[in-house]
């Protein structure tokens, strides 16, 4: 990277909830200020809709608080995720719940919603759940499914425009080469995962980027409980920079994009990280802190003058 210039970045798409309190550090040594965090399913199923109330509760509240012990913003977005949409009695439960998250602060968007197999359970609570965010003008994360990737993701789009949403109000996530075109042609923004060893490494992404530039492009981790790298913005950017991407395009990609798409929420600006606020470790959420007894909270003071 440039010589004396720190760079910062935005992980618009990464589960805090599974990492650990070294993640966070590391994601804030490596330049990462803001992130936000997808309501997504927890690796099995859950089976009260109180399990889902606790969930959005943490992803307004504790996680939030997490983040900022790390000097991190965290923002998210709230939705019944496609997996848990074919538990219908639940996912019932789940849609009347909604409503009381998604206006919460730090609610970015509805999401993540959209395919998982494609069922019909799936396209009902999808198709829901882009009438609430029309309703409380919020964008939409879409999760396009693994299996059908290129079906999927058209079909995300074609019932997003029956229900008449703005292709620039909706983030097309878990993008590869073969959505691409389609998803840019059509006006949407693209995001890219960025996943260690499997399908969508970040020398794809470079080559990615080289091809179509970087309107409405988006790179994120999806970092969760599975094996997933939360470095994954930082380091393809780096990539990206030493293989001759410019620093406007590498800037747009892992910043600049992610906070123009959410932004549309009034959720995320960049004056809620360029303050002077610093990090207080002494600070509590509802009595509890991050640090455990005997460590030294770190307690950035930034009053330099003295009397
Ligand atoms: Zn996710």
């Amino acid at each position: 990277m440039s010589e004396g210039k720190k760079w910062k970045w935005i992980d618009p798409h990464v589960h805090m909830t599974s990492r650990t309190t070294d993640d966070y550090q590391a994601m804030a040594d490596a330049g990462i200020v803001a992130m936000i965090e997808p309501a997504f399913w927890l690796g099995q199923a859950r089976t009260e809709v109180g399990s889902f109330k606790d969930y959005y509760s943490s992803l307004v509240g504790w996680e939030r608080f997490r983040a900022s012990q790390f000097g991190i913003k965290h923002y998210c977005t709230i939705g019944l995720n496609s997996k848990e949409a074919n538990n219908e009695a639940l996912a019932e439960e789940v849609i009347d719940l909604l409503p009381k998250f998604v206006l919460k602060e730090g609610v970015v968007g509805v999401g993540e919603i959209g395919y998982d197999d494609q069922t019909k359970a799936e396209d009902k609570y999808y198709r829901l759940q882009l009438e609430l965010a029309k309703k409380v003008n919020l964008p939409v994360q879409i999760h396009t499914p693994h299996r059908d990737k290129k079906s999927g993701t058209i079909r995300s789009m074609d019932v997003s425009e029956e229900h008449g949403l703005d292709p620039t109000w909706v983030i097309v996530d878990h993008n590869n080469e073969e959505t691409v075109k389609e998803v840019l042609d059509r006006g949407y923004w693209a995001a890219f995962t960025i996943y260690p060893f499997t399908k969508m490494g970040n020398e794809r992404m470079v080559e990615i980027v080289k091809e179509y530039g970087s309107e409405r492009i988006m790179v994120n981790s999806a970092a969760d409980w599975g094996i997933s790298d939360p470095l994954a913005v930082p380091k393809t950017a780096r990539l990206m920079l030493e293989r001759g991407i410019s620093e406007a395009d590498v800037h747009a990609v892992c910043y600049q994009n992610a906070l123009e798409a959410f932004g549309k929420s009034g959720q995320i600006k960049e004056e809620d990280w360029s303050g002077e606020e610093g990090i207080d470790q002494r600070a509590l959420f509802n009595g509890n802190s991050v640090l455990r007894g005997g460590q030294k909270p770190q307690v950035d003071d930034p009053n330099i003058v003295i009397n």
